[in-house]
């Protein structure tokens, strides 16, 4: 099959370079010039557990020189998906499939924009991976992804099972399912508990644990979530906040996304996270002040690097 990666940092380029190593023809696209160049020179390296092993792939940032693909995967940030979509659709044609496994809501309602609902294909990762420079990735973890059809039509549920069927075999443990709305809500639920609070407070993922003040506003953010995800019909995990308190145990040691973006000075994907909430919230007539605060306090943050 022929893929196309729009978005090569950390995740679209392991995902493409499992992909190839399947032996399916996959194109990387990135507007990052250098990373490119560089992994046309050098291959793409992926550091695992210590090792690193060089994968040979096409880049470009010429849109031109990919053609058609069957299936487009976008993996830039969110706040990056709009132009992202816009490639996808010229990528995609008039019958190749668009995926999303960013993280955030909104991405596949933008790619709606450019590409129709029965051939957007949307999910989640647990694969987990890092840049550490041009053309260079840390594959940094290994779990279920999980995609559905963004439309439940007949076509769309057949779509995802034949790309579940496809990313098994290039040893992508992948799940299609029928309502992925909600483990995309399932998923946002947990950025909301952690990312913003981690990255403003500058601590590890585990460390929302150790004041009863500091769990108290992970779940009433989480809370006000909820309530968006219930007027919209949206079956989440009926546990969802102790979920989130067993994720941050889990990755206690991790430093969330959002954190690291803050860190290195970058724009966060709060605008889909938390900012999310606050505009649903806003159209449902509900209230968000938790999830309004921690967006208005990362915009301010990350407006004045
Ligand atoms: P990243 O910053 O490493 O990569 C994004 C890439 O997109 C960059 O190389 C950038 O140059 C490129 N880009 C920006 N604008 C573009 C455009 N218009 N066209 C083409 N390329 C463009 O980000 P990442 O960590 O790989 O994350 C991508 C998405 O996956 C995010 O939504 C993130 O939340 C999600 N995600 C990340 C992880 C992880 O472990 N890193 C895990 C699960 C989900």
């Amino acid at each position: 099959m022929k893929v196309a990666v729009v978005g090569a940092g950390a995740m679209g380029s392991l995902f493409g370079a499992m992909l190839a190593e399947a032996g399916n023809e996959v194109w990387l696209y990135d507007v990052w010039l250098e990373h490119v160049q560089t992994i046309n020179q050098n291959g793409l390296q992926i550091e695992r557990e210590g090792k690193t092993r060089t994968v040979k792939i096409k880049a470009t940032s010429d849109l031109q020189k990919i053609g058609r693909a069957e299936l487009v995967i976008i993996f830039v940030k969110s706040s990056r998906t709009n132009a992202a979509a816009e490639t996808a659709q010229t990528i995609a044609g008039s019958s190749g499939s668009v995926m999303t496994l960013q993280n955030g809501m909104g991405n596949a309602d933008i790619i709606a924009g450019y590409v129709e609902p029965e051939r957007i294909l949307a999910g989640t990762t647990s694969h987990g991976a890092t840049l550490l420079g041009p053309g260079s990735i840390r594959h940094a973890g290994i779990g279920p992804t999980t995609i559905g059809a963004w439309s439940q039509t007949k076509e769309g549920l057949k779509r995802a099972g034949q790309f579940a069927d496809f990313f098994n075999r290039a040893g992508i443990k992948t799940e299609s399912v029928a309502d992925v709305r909600s483990v995309v809500w399932n998923k946002l639920l947990i950025n909301i508990g952690i990312n913003a609070i981690t990255a403003l407070t500058d601590i590890k993922n585990g460390q929302i644990l150790d004041l009863e003040i500091t769990r108290e506003l992970s779940r009433a953010a989480v809370e006000e979530a909820i309530s968006v995800a219930q007027a919209e019909d949206i079956k989440v995990h009926a546990d969802a906040v102790d979920l989130v308190f067993k994720v941050a145990g889990a990755t206690a040691v991790n430093r969330s996304s959002m954190g690291q973006d803050v860190d290195n000075r970058r724009q966060t994907e709060i605008a889909a996270i938390n900012g999310f909430i606050v505009r649903e919230a806003k159209r449902l007539g509900l209230q968000a002040p938790v999830n309004f605060a921690l967006t208005a306090l990362i915009e301010t943050l990350q407006s004045h690097y």
